[in-house]
């Protein structure tokens, strides 16, 4: 499989969520934000993004980021 380095820029995060129900359906085949590895907060000026330690680096969170807030960096080649 590969694993993806997530860049980050909270400046254009709208909060849509769309990666935490990503996520959750990677871990889980469930749309469900408490699921989720990436944890967005839109309760400020800006958002905050972070992500837990069960994060595998799939990258399918920067995949349904329609707005730039997420990009995945080169990929790394790992074992299965
Ligand atoms: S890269 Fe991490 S946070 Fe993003 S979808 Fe995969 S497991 Fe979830
Ligand atoms: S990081 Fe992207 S997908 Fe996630 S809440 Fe922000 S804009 Fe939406």
């Amino acid at each position: 499989m590969k694993r993806f380095k997530i860049k980050v820029d909270p400046a254009v995060c709208t909060g849509c969520m769309r990666c935490m129900l990503a996520c959750s359906w990677v871990h889980s085949k469930r749309f469900s934000l408490s699921g989720a590895m990436i944890m967005v907060d839109a309760s400020g000026a800006e958002c905050s993004i972070t992500f837990a330690d069960g994060c595998i680096q799939c990258g399918s969170c920067a995949d349904a980021c329609f707005y730039g807030a997420l990009a995945k960096q080169a990929p790394e080649e790992v074992m299965p």
